[in-house]
């Protein structure tokens, strides 16, 4: 099975950047309920969605106050741990982040150990990319921050 997962943020000064699951030095974060993580957001969204298990929000509703910054890390092993309990493996993840700034090299390796280790899955089946918009559009501005994810999952008959 495939999934796919997108997510968004707006960025403000003096919030706290979290992506991958690290906390990058900046003067400026994601505005959101939980710790803002674009990144781990996407990938809960596209193991979800390759399980058919609904989306993050159905899961961890933005209103519900046992959310209110809360470690998206968290919510991942809670979406892994609901995978296998549904008799699903996680095959590999790929991702990519849009933002136009910090630069985001320094903290892939950690971010890649961060989510494997999450995953339960060999640093070698997790990918993670980035890449600015050119300083085109909301993104290119520095309003905020994208990510894509993508995963295979197989399915080991009934959990
Ligand atoms: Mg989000």
């Amino acid at each position: 099975m495939i999934g796919f997962g997108y997510d968004i943020h707006r960025l403000a000064e003096g919030e706290t950047l979290i992506l991958g699951g690290i906390e990058i030095p900046s003067s400026f974060g994601t505005v959101a309920h939980s710790d803002g993580d674009v990144l781990i957001h996407a990938l809960c969204d596209a193991l979800l969605g390759a399980a058919g298990l609904g989306d993050i929000g159905e899961h961890f509703p933005d209103t519900d106050p046992r959310y209110r910054g809360i470690s998206s890390i968290k919510l991942l092993r809670q979406v892994v741990g609901l995978l296998q309990g549904e008799g699903y493996t996680i095959v590999n993840i790929d991702c990519t982040l849009v933002l136009e700034r910090p630069k985001i090299l320094p903290y892939k390796a950690a971010m890649r150990s961060c989510i494997a280790e999450a995953c339960g899955i060999a640093l070698q089946r997790v990918s993670i990319k980035a890449t600015t918009s050119e300083k085109l559009g909301f993104v290119g501005a520095g309003e905020g921050v994208e990510a894509y994810a993508i995963c295979q999952l197989t399915y080991d008959g009934t959990p």
